[in-house]
């Protein structure tokens, strides 16, 4: 069903545009040699090309184009083979340059598209209208002390790769898919990071409001929102906000706005300026870009599998639903577990250990799929011992909680405890029996028609058993005894 805002005048329609900023992966700043890292002490790593020394040059990084193109491939996009750097001109005390070097006219990558599935398992096509590779500024600091204000240059010229999307989406929930699933290919081509609170991807979020069929209306932008759930959140707030304004008489006036997190609302920053207050031209100091078409090639022979084509892969080979498949693939370290584990196995109860025993642990204990306490070997090798009919399932759970809290592998703890599954017929002919002369009301229910009952039956002889009886010789040795 498509997202609306019930207004007084009716249903209005949300659009949304995101601007990412995503940091580039790589050693080395877009246009010096300077570390890029995160975490570094103030002003650490700015060469005097960062710092905008007079008569430095920028000498263009390789590395960082690379990544911009893997990007752009990823996304499905036109690669440029020319391109072009302009500067972006205005003042602000973290800018030393007075400009930042960007690409306007002439950007790297050209249209691509994403796809992103939703909660009712339907997909869409989000457009992306381009990817232009920029410097970032350096960043104020206003809390360091109390009359002065401090300037970080460390991550004055690190790399970004801003990518912009068509006004495609429509809800709140499909920005957040939209967001995570670029996030997710960013992150299996190993261009950025994706760490949104490191601030290594942050989005601008345009937003307006329109009743159906109309054309676009004015758009705000809320700047710099640094997770998904406060960029769903933004869009939301700023949509109510906008009909609010519409429906009151007034009009929307197109400026930046910031997100509150706390107060869940959005409140204006500045008039939104337009592309000629920055007088673009392009840079001197730099040619133009141009690529060769064969590295572009080589580039695109050597991308690993992403996301779409693991989902499908794991659909086709595993007979995994869209559903599991989509889980499993949102980051690569586990959908790397999962193959290690499913690897022999029934895929589809690997699928499911790994979503939802492990995952449930991984989610009360804070940790990622790469700190999880259990590896993919010993939890393929609980599976073995299910499937060569060691352990039964109701058993397998009590493994794995130990496996958990232990560390230990499955085949040391089924011994020390004692878990191995009774597949002795004796032993479970004895524990029916024993059941059944203990409840002989029951058994008369059972035999007058009662069919619920066997249930009961059943539960009884796993308790008297501890739970380690094989749970198809059990209801074949009651079905006997019951029928006797
Ligand atoms: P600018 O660079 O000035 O911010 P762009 O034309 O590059 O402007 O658009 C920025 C973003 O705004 C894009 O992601 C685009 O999809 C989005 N956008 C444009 N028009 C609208 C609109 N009417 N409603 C919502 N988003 C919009
Ligand atoms: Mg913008």
């Amino acid at each position: 069903m498509a997202y609306s805002i019930e207004g007084r005048t009716g249903a209005w329609e949300v659009v949304i545009g995101l601007e990412v900023h995503a940091q580039v992966i790589s050693k080395a700043k877009l246009f010096s040699g300077a570390a890029a890292t995160f975490g570094a002490e103030a002003n650490a790593q700015v060469s005097f090309v960062d710092a905008a020394f007079p008569g430095m040059l920028p000498v263009l990084n390789e590395e960082c184009v690379a990544q911009a193109v893997r990007t752009g491939l990823g996304l499905n996009a036109q690669i440029n083979l020319v391109s072009r750097f302009d500067r972006k001109n205005y003042f602000y005390a973290d800018l030393p340059q007075g400009y930042q070097i960007s690409q306007y006219e002439h950007p790297i990558v050209g249209k691509g598209v994403v796809e992103i599935e939703l909660a009712d398992g339907s997909t869409r096509q989000i457009g992306v209208t381009r990817l232009h590779l920029e410097q970032d500024a350096g960043k104020s600091l206003h809390d360091q002390h109390p009359t002065k204000s401090f300037i970080d240059l460390n991550r004055s010229g690190v790399g970004l790769m801003e990518i912009v999307s068509e006004p495609d989406l429509r809800s709140p929930e499909e920005t957040g898919a939209y967001l995570r699933k670029l996030r997710a290919i960013l992150r299996y081509l190993g261009t950025c990071d994706g760490n949104m609170e490191e601030g290594s991807m942050r989005a601008d979020v345009n937003v307006s409001v329109r009743k159906a069929g109309e054309a676009y209306r004015t758009r705000c932008e809320v700047k710099n929102v640094n997770s998904v759930r406060f960029v769903m959140q933004a869009v939301e707030a700023e949509a109510a906000r906008q009909v609010e304004v519409w429906e009151s008489g007034g009009e929307v006036v197109q400026e930046t706005r910031l997100f509150d997190p706390a107060r869940g609302e959005t409140r204006p920053m500045r008039s939104k300026e337009d592309a000629h207050d920055y007088r673009y031209f392009p840079d001197p100091d730099l040619l133009p870009l141009v690529l060769d078409a064969d590295w572009v090639e080589q580039l695109r022979a050597a991308l690993p599998e992403l996301p779409d084509e693991k989902r499908a892969r794991f659909m086709r080979d595993f007979g995994l639903s869209g559903y599991d498949a989509s889980v499993l693939v949102a980051e690569r370290a586990t959908a790397d577990f999962f193959e290690a584990v499913a690897a022999g196995q029934d895929a589809k109860l690997a699928a499911n250990w790994v979503t939802v025993e492990l995952f449930a642990v991984l989610n009360k204990r804070g940790l990622s799929i790469e700190n999880s306490p259990v590896s993919a070997v010993a939890l393929g090798q609980m599976l073995d011992l299910m499937a060569n009919g060691t352990i039964n399932g109701r058993i397998a759970k009590d493994v794995f909680e130990a496996m958990v809290d232990s560390g230990d592998l499955p085949a040391v703890i089924v011994e020390r405890k004692g878990l191995r599954q009774v597949t002795d017929t004796g032993a479970i002919d004895a524990a029916c029996a024993a059941v059944l002369s203990a409840n002989p009301d029951k058994v008369a229910e059972y035999r007058s028609g009662k069919d619920k009952m066997f249930g009961f039956f059943v539960g009884q002889v796993m308790k008297a058993m501890a739970g380690k009886g094989n749970p198809a010789l059990v209801n074949e040795a009651l079905k006997k005894l019951l029928s006797a």
